[in-house]
């Protein structure tokens, strides 16, 4: 290749012999910094935050378990001191109660954090239709009137499909077809069946592809283009997706708030976050960065398998490269995460913003899942479990050249370390006890 600059060679070197390990962004930058043409900023956020609230009506209407929310799809935020003796020994003191984690495995309506993403981006697109064929006169109304008769007859008549590593097929399928839509969803090859079954089961239409992600995305964006009444949700390229991730942000200052610890230059949130294309994790660190200021410093977890992000943020190339250009096969468990090209605008979003990214092999991912379910009884996915080693490399490893140049010592004994844990509860028991024995095999202990 070696077009990389230097300094990042030692990263690339570390990509291609699959070493997991802690990169930094040399190009993290304060508020105060942030260049003028960044192509998303906060009245983007308070937009997504409006309509958000405009759809609760909505929401509330189509899911019985959004009734209690009055439509806010959201999750709890809680410790998980147990979690940590047994994974931080060495940090259990510091971190007891500074340990946080976002519980969005157990989002409702799609138990993956895709229920932020993908349920918002059906809803803009739902809405563009509704004030086009007459249902809502302006953007300002409720969206209650979208769960009537005359509203799902025009949703009939469009077809929303998209490309899925598994859990943005789910969330799409749900919401749309709860809408009245038709939806097909465009499997790549390591989608688990049970995602498939699951959706058949709602009406969903389900293709199956022989190849990885980014090319089933690429013969869905095709065939879109020719269709008429055809919508294709783009998870590579979808500022709507991107910005139904960032309004986690405000909801996590709130349950922050309301537990007294609400962040400030004496209590910063260190976050740590899955990353596929970085839709998800790039919305949340986006919306965080705005909500929390330079108090926010996110990080991304990657498998060593198919760290796509990472690759694209330490070249600079970012969709323009791919994970197979360095011998990397995207053999991992973490179905979620096994993308070999990121976003085709996340990257260049996040270079002012992002603090690092962090690799990891699937034996950690798997020893993280089974602590969280010995320790917490709490049940997620593969890919769910790749944030869980940050809050060590920060503190005892790596990171702590990090923490010391940016932390003054008081802020960095107070900082919060919040792990997203990022989907599961709708994975069948058996898939789970499955992944538990493999964990087992895969685990000295
Ligand atoms: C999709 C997904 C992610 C990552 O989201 P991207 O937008 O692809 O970066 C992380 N964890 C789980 C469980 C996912 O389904």
């Amino acid at each position: 290749m070696g077009e990389e600059p230097n300094a990042q060679t030692g990263a690339i070197s570390n990509l291609r012999n699959e070493v997991p390990f802690l990169w930094l962004n040399p190009g993290r930058a304060s508020m105060r910094d942030l260049p003028d043409n960044m192509i998303l900023g906060s009245n983007d956020l308070k937009e997504a935050q409006r309509l958000w609230r405009r759809a609760g009506p909505l929401l509330a209407r189509l899911f019985p378990e959004l009734e209690r929310t009055q439509g806010v799809i959201d999750s709890d935020l809680r410790p998980a001191p147990s979690l940590v003796r047994k994974m931080f020994p060495d940090l259990s003191e510091r971190l007891a109660d500074r340990f946080l984690l976002k519980t969005d495995h157990a989002l409702p309506v799609a138990g993956s954090v895709k229920a932020r993403g993908g349920v918002f981006a059906v809803i803009h697109f739902a809405r563009e239709l509704a004030l086009k064929e007459g249902l809502i006169a302006s953007e300002d109304e409720d969206l209650g009137p979208l769960a009537e008769p005359k509203a799902r007859r025009v949703f009939e008549q469009w077809e929303l499909t998209v490309g899925s590593t598994g859990n943005l097929g789910l969330s799409i399928g749900i919401m749309g077809s709860a809408l009245g839509f038709k939806v097909s969803v465009h499997m790549s090859v390591e989608a688990k069946e049970w995602k498939k079954a699951r959706l058949r089961s709602r009406g969903v239409k389900v293709v199956e592809h022989q190849s990885d992600y980014t090319a089933a995305c690429r013969e869905v964006r095709a065939a879109a283009l020719e269709t008429p009444r055809m919508h294709f949700i783009d998870d590579e390229n979808s500022p709507e997706l991107f910005l139904g991730y960032a309004a986690a942000a405000g909801q996590l200052k709130d349950q922050l708030d309301r537990r007294g610890t609400p962040i400030t230059p004496d209590r910063p949130l260190f976050l740590y976050l899955p990353c596929g294309v970085g839709g998800a994790p790039g919305g949340v660190a986006f919306g965080a960065r705005l909500v929390f200021g330079d108090q926010a410093h996110p990080f991304f977890a990657e498998p060593t398998q198919a760290p796509c992000f990472l690759l694209g943020m330490a070249t600079g190339l970012h969709e323009k490269v791919s994970v197979y250009d360095y011998g990397l096969k995207l053999k991992t468990e973490a179905d979620g995460l096994a993308v070999s090209r990121p976003s085709r605008f996340v990257g260049r979003l996040m270079e002012p913003l992002l603090s690092g990214v962090f690799t990891l092999e699937d034996q950690t991912l798997f020893q993280s899942l089974l602590f969280l379910h010995e320790t917490e009884g709490l049940e997620v996915e593969p890919s769910a479990a790749a944030g869980l080693i940050g809050p060590k490399l920060l503190l005892g490893g790596p990171g702590r050249e990090y923490i010391e140049r940016r932390l003054s010592e008081k802020a960095a004994h107070e900082a919060l370390h919040v792990v997203w844990t990022t989907g599961g509860s709708l994975v069948p028991p058996e898939n789970h006890e499955e992944y538990r024995r493999k964990a087992r095999t895969m685990v000295k202990t």
